[in-house]
């Protein structure tokens, strides 16, 4: 068997790994061709309403009232 320290240095690297490369997939999936085909979440600021719409538009109208509002920013 190894020490107990080697052990600990090892599961410490395999979760850095894990989480390394969850980090690197989901920069990569938000970066990439992928991020405009999701819809972004909107708020419209006159009624109210919380609706989803291509990322690719600037600003996309209410359905409910039609006022054009941005993709929120997180
Ligand atoms: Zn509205």
């Amino acid at each position: 068997m190894f020490p107990l320290s080697t052990g600990i240095a090892i599961v410490a690297g395999l979760g850095l790994g894990v989480i390394g490369g969850l980090w690197a997939f989901y920069e990569r999936r938000d970066r990439g061709e992928g991020a405009a085909a999701r819809p972004a979440a909107r708020h419209c600021v006159r009624c109210d309403a919380v609706y989803g719409a291509p990322r690719t538009e600037g600003s996309a109208p209410c359905p409910r009232c039609g006022h054009a509002n941005p993709a929120l920013r997180f």
